[in-house]
C-alpha cells in the first residue's frame, strides 16, 4: 500500500482533471479507525487445512478458538473453520461456549477446556458444551447433573477427562482405579474423550514430553483393560504437531496457534517443522500527527528519547491501551512507508511516537503497521514477543476490544 498514491487517487476529478485520467479509478477503501485489525479468512482456513494434511485424515483436528480465537475473533473464525468442515472447537470457558452458541456456530462439539464451575452446570447442558473435567468430584457433579436436567429421556452428558502428566496444572492425579471406581458409580455420566496437555513439546532439551506421554499412556492402558475405551484420546497441541511428536497425536490433536499461523521456536535439536503455516493478522494503526523536532527535542512521558539530530516523528492513534506492549517504549518498531522504524519514547494510553525521517510520503489519517507485512518489511507476533520480552501468544491476545476486526 501506498498511501501517498491513494490521496492523490482519492482527490476529487475537478480538482485532479479528468483528461489526465487515462487508468480506471482505483477504489480503495480506508478504513475509518485509528486502529484496526484486518483478518484474513482465507489465510486460516488455509492454515486449518494445512494441520490437517499434516496429521492425516485419522485424526479430528480441533479447532481452539479461545480467548476470541487469540485476538482473531471468535464468531468470524469459528464461523469459517466450520465451513472447512471443523467438527470439533474448543474453548476455555463456558462463557466462551455460550457466546459461539448464541452466535449460531452448530459445530457438533465445543470442547470447554478449563472445565466448569457449580454455578456453570446448566449452561453447559443448555447450550450442548462438552467440558473437560479435572477432578473425579466433577465426573460426580455430571452425573447428579445428568439426572436433574434431563431425567426424561436419558441422555448421559459426555465429558473429557483431563489426566495432569506433569504439567502440574488442572488434570486430575488420580490413579486409574480410583477413575474406574467413579465411572462405576456415574452411568449418567458419559466420558468421551482422555486428554492431557504437554508442558514443553518445543524443547528438545527436555524429556518431559516423553515422561508425560508414558504417565498418560499408563493410566490409558488401565482403564481399556478394565473395559474402558474412550472415543476421543488427544494431547497435542500447536508445537506436538508442528516438531512431529507422533507419538502424542493419537485420534485428535487441538490446535490452536497454528491455526492464526505460528509456531514457538524450538528449543535444542528440533526435527524439521511439518506446518506450513502464515499469519492471518495485521494490525494497523493511523497517523494522528507528522511533525519536524530539532536536536535535543526530548519525545513522550519522562523525557527518555532525545532527538540527536532533527528528525521527522509520526504520533500514531494506538497505544498499550490498545495492546501495545509498553515494554516496546524505546525498544519497539513499526513499519511505516515499506520500511522497519523505531518507536520513540515511552508507549502512551493512547498514543505511540515513531521515527518518520525516512520519509516524507506520509500524513496524518495515513496508516502504519504495527503488525504484518509492507512490501519487503515484515513485523510478526515472535518478533515482537522477543523484543518486548514475552510470547506470541501474548502478543496476539493483548490486542484489545478497543481495535475493530475487520474480516477480508
Ligand atoms: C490453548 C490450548 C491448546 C492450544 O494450544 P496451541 O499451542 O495454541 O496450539 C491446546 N490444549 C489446551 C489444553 C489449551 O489450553
Amino acid at each position: 500500500m501506498r498511501p501517498a498514491k491513494r490521496r492523490r487517487r482519492l482527490r476529487p476529478r475537478d480538482q485532479g482533471g479528468s483528461d489526465r485520467e487515462v487508468r480506471p479509478t482505483i477504489i480503495i477503501v480506508t478504513v475509518p479507525y485509528r486502529s484496526y485489525v484486518l483478518v484474513s479468512r482465507d489465510q486460516v482456513a488455509r492454515n486449518f487445512r494445512n494441520v490437517r494434511s499434516v496429521v492425516g485424515p485419522e485424526v479430528e483436528v480441533a479447532a481452539v478458538v479461545k480467548a476470541d480465537a487469540y485476538g482473531h475473533g471468535a464468531l468470524e473464525v469459528s464461523r469459517v473453520l466450520t465451513a472447512e468442515g471443523a467438527r470439533w472447537l474448543a474453548v476455555s470457558s463456558v462463557e466462551e461456549g455460550v457466546a459461539l452458541r448464541c452466535g449460531g456456530i452448530r459445530a457438533p462439539r465445543i470442547l470447554i477446556m478449563g472445565g466448569f464451575l457449580p454455578y456453570e452446570g446448566e449452561a453447559v447442558v443448555e447450550h450442548g458444551l462438552t467440558p473437560v473435567l479435572h477432578s473425579l468430584d466433577q465426573i460426580r457433579q455430571v452425573h447428579e447433573l445428568a439426572q436433574g436436567v434431563l431425567a426424561v429421556p436419558y441422555h448421559p452428558i459426555r465429558y473429557h477427562l483431563k489426566i495432569d502428566s506433569g504439567m502440574g496444572r488442572l488434570g486430575t492425579r488420580a490413579s486409574a482405579a480410583a477413575i474406574l471406581q467413579v465411572l462405576k458409580q456415574t452411568p449418567q455420566a458419559h466420558l468421551e474423550g482422555l486428554m492431557t496437555h504437554f508442558a514443553s513439546a518445543a524443547d528438545y532439551t527436555s524429556s518431559q514430553t516423553a515422561e508425560q506421554l508414558a504417565c498418560f499412556h499408563a493410566v490409558c492402558a488401565h482403564l481399556r483393560s478394565a473395559g474402558v475405551d474412550a472415543a476421543k484420546v488427544h494431547t497435542s497441541s500447536t508445537n506436538a504437531i508442528g516438531y512431529g511428536r507422533t507419538e502424542g497425536w493419537h485420534n485428535m490433536v487441538r490446535a490452536g496457534h497454528a491455526l492464526y499461523g505460528y509456531v514457538s521456536p524450538a528449543r535444542g535439536e528440533a526435527p524439521p517443522q511439518l506446518l506450513k503455516v502464515q499469519p492471518a493478522l495485521t494490525w494497523k494503526a493511523k497517523l494522528l500527527a507528522v511533525k519536524d523536532i530539532p536536536e535535543g527535542a526530548t519525545v513522550g512521558y519522562g523525557g527518555t528519547f532525545r532527538a540527536p539530530h532533527p528528525m521527522r516523528i509520526g504520533i500514531l492513534g494506538a497505544g498499550y491501551a490498545d495492546g501495545i506492549f509498553h515494554r516496546l517504549s524505546n525498544r519497539g518498531k513499526a513499519i511505516a512507508d515499506g520500511k522497519l522504524t523505531n518507536i520513540l519514547g515511552a508507549i502512551s494510553m493512547d498514543l505511540t511516537t515513531i521515527d518518520l525521517s525516512h520519509t516524507s510520503a506520509l500524513a496524518p489519517g495515513d496508516d502504519v503497521t504495527l503488525l504484518g507485512c509492507e512490501g519487503e518489511a515484515r513485523l510478526d507476533a515472535q518478533q515482537i514477543a522477543r523484543v518486548a520480552g514475552t510470547i506470541s501468544y501474548n502478543i496476539l491476545c493483548s490486542i484489545s476490544a478497543r481495535v475493530h476486526r475487520i474480516y477480508v
